[in-house]
């Protein structure tokens, strides 16, 4: 695995971190990021001047972009540069299951395989390596690369062999996760109006059958503190939890919670543009 050389394109909240352990584990990174690489690389990593060069130098590309407009975009990038050395994509983006489907589609026709990667775990996660990286791609592809999802990830689990699996994989998981905050927060303003204190409503919770993801993590971490500060933007929670509605559209399953749990975030977003996720508190709270 160190002597092949991976691109990495995408250094935000996510991309940063998983780019930098990749580093630290002695692979060979070479990376890029439309809103300026040296800045945002990790220390000992390869600094690319375009998506072009990245092509050009590695044989394997990682992806951590913010939707499936960009991924698709970036990868036709990526299938310009002709004498590419780059044979397989790693896409850790969400981006909805029709997007990793024709991205992968379009892929194949250019003899490059795409491995759909999302994970789940925010930016805490990514710096720890503690990640949960839901796949799905050929076999034998994802078995080659399972050292490397080890660098970045605690856990690694195949989903499927089709691309579009693991996103649907991670849209349900986000719904469920949006689901989790949004609620919590109303319950817990709704405890606060009886003269609950938040500290005390989250002891309670978190020994009880309500206890979930906000209760013991983001709460007490990010809301109690006051730091708002998960690493997660409002407008990509919105993205994830859109394309989760959308797809129930399609596949016809129940939806009465994913109908009123998207328009909240949409909402939300829209009241708080360049938020962090936790700030659906603020946003409950004021309304
Ligand atoms: P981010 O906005 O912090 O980072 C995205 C990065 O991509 C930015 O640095 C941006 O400059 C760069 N970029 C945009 N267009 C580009 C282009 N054309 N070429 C090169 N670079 C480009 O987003 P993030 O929070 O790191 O999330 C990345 C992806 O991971 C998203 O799809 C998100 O939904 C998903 N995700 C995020 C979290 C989280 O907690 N933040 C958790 C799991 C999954």
């Amino acid at each position: 695995m160190a002597t092949n050389v991976y691109g990495f394109i995408g250094l935000g909240n996510m991309g940063a971190a998983m780019c930098s352990n990749l580093v630290k584990s002695g692979i060979n990174i070479i990376c890029y990021d439309i809103a300026g690489t040296a800045e945002r690389a990790p220390r000992g990593a390869g600094i690319a001047g375009s998506i072009l060069d990245v092509a050009l130098a590695s044989e394997f590309i990682f992806l951590s972009l913010p939707d499936g407009s960009i991924v698709t975009e970036v990868t036709k990038d990526i299938v310009k540069a002709k004498s590419r050395k780059c044979h397989t994509i790693i896409d850790l983006s969400t981006t909805g299951p029709e997007t990793a489907s024709k991205v992968g589609n379009n892929l194949s026709k250019e003899n490059i395989i795409f491995i759909d990667a999302p994970v789940s775990g925010g930016k805490s996660g990514a710096v720890a390596a503690t990640l949960a990286l839901m796949c799905s791609g050929p076999d034998d592809s994802i078995e080659g690369l399972t050292e490397v999802f080890n660098v970045i990830a605690g856990n690694v689990i195949q989903v499927g062999q089709e691309p579009g699996q693991a996103q649907a994989m991670k849209l349900l998981n986000n719904f469920l996760s949006a689901t989790a905050m949004a609620a919590t927060s109303e319950a817990t303003i709704f405890g606060l109006s009886h003269g609950l204190e938040m500290k005390t409503i989250l002891s309670v919770l978190n020994v009880s059958s309500g206890r979930n993801t906000s209760t013991e993590d983001k709460f007490p971490k990010r809301i109690l503190s006051g730091t708002f500060d998960a690493g997660f933007a409002t407008a990509l929670m919105s993205k994830d939890v859109s394309l989760y509605h959308d797809q129930v559209v399609k596949a016809k399953t129940p939806n009465d919670i994913g109908d009123v749990v998207s328009r909240l975030w949409r909402q939300t977003n829209s009241a708080l543009p360049n938020s962090d996720f936790t700030e659906i508190y603020r946003y409950l709270s004021k309304s």
